[in-house]
């Protein structure tokens, strides 16, 4: 009887100083699963160093190993649905290539995936390997966004989960072209198991993610899934409007009752001020999703495919 087949889905930019760990540690990992064969997609996102020569090394005779090769830097959220889509196994565990996180935890995904769960999602049971800033700034993120979006995130859960061939199925009939991964993985739901483990640091080389990319991340997310945030400004027109019309009646009653008194510049100015900076913040926000409308409407595909690599050799 054939084994069910595992894919590995692991997007690389600018990682060669990961690579000669990465395949020896990997596959030692995924041989010792007895119940499934593996394929490890590899989607090197338009790296700038000699990441695909290496790929390319590593993967010679091995056809268990496919390179898919981007024609530019798409990001990771655009080079993970690149290797959803190449994939061809019955479970897909999206990887990253710094080996943060253990393929040794892989046997143990697909055990409860053999128990009968769509989604094995792995949980960090402490950021210890993360600095300070990254821990604050990604607890108040996900506290952000579970309270703005309908869409909710589990916290400490990053890309590296088990998915079935029916949640992948699922995730790629989702049409936009803006893909926030965290989010769509939540959105399609499904029977959901969680294992909790220790991240490590990466094994070579440096993270890919700056601070202002991961704040960029981060409003891609809040503004990918819901509208809260665009509502929100109804709510406070209201508010601001009913606030003023109490004033101005007061106003109006005490200048009939005590006779017209110029002086008022501190509260102009004030009143002028703020509700200044209130519209444009509310103007700012609609601009972001207008600008997400914008992208949307192009239909452009989400990453182009330069070569396909099978075992080392080219294949399209
Ligand atoms: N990555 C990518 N394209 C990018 C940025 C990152 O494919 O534009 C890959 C990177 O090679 C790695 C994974 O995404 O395999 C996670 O990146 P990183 O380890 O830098 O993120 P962190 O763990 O710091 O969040
Ligand atoms: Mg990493």
């Amino acid at each position: 009887m054939k084994k069910p087949l595992l894919s590995l889905v692991v997007p690389f930019y600018n990682e060669e100083e990961t690579i000669d760990q990465f395949f020896p540690r990997v596959q030692m990992a995924l041989e010792a699963i007895a119940a499934v064969d593996y394929e490890i997609v590899c989607v090197n996102d338009g790296s700038r160093d000699r990441t695909l020569l290496k790929l390319i090394e590593c993967a010679r005779g091995d056809a268990r190993i496919h390179v898919v090769e981007l024609s530019r830097n798409f990001g990771k959220e655009a080079a993970l649905t690149a290797g959803l889509n190449e994939a061809l196994g019955d479970v897909v565990i999206p990887f990253d290539a710094d080996l943060q996180d253990p393929p040794e935890m892989i046997a143990e995904m697909v055990a409860k995936w053999q128990e009968g769960f769509d989604v094995v999602v792995a949980r960090r049971a402490d950021r210890a390997s993360d600095t300070f800033m990254k821990r604050f700034s990604a607890a108040a993120f996900y506290r952000m966004h579970n309270m703005l979006s309908e869409v909710k995130i589990p916290e400490n859960v990053g890309d590296f989960r088990l998915m079935s061939r029916e949640v992948v199925d699922a995730l790629k009939m989702l049409p936009e072209s803006r893909r926030f991964m965290k989010g769509l993985f939540s959105w399609v739901g499904f029977r959901t198991a969680t294992i909790s483990y220790t991240r490590e640091s990466r094994v070579a080389g440096k993270t890919k993610f700056s601070a202002w990319k991961l704040w960029n991340f981060a409003l891609e997310g809040l503004t990918s899934f819901g509208t809260l945030p665009l509502r929100v400004w109804s709510y406070l027109g209201v508010v601001v409007a009913l606030f003023s019309l109490v004033y101005a009646s007061y106003l109006v009653i005490r200048t009939i009752v005590l006779g017209i008194d110029v002086p008022g510049y501190a509260s102009i100015i004030t009143a002028i001020l703020f509700l200044g900076g209130v519209q444009l913040i509310g103007i700012g926000i609609v601009g972001e999703y207008v600008g997400r409308i914008y992208m949307e409407s192009k239909h452009r595909p989400v990453y182009l495919v330069r070569a396909r690599f099978r075992a080392g050799e080219r294949r399209s």
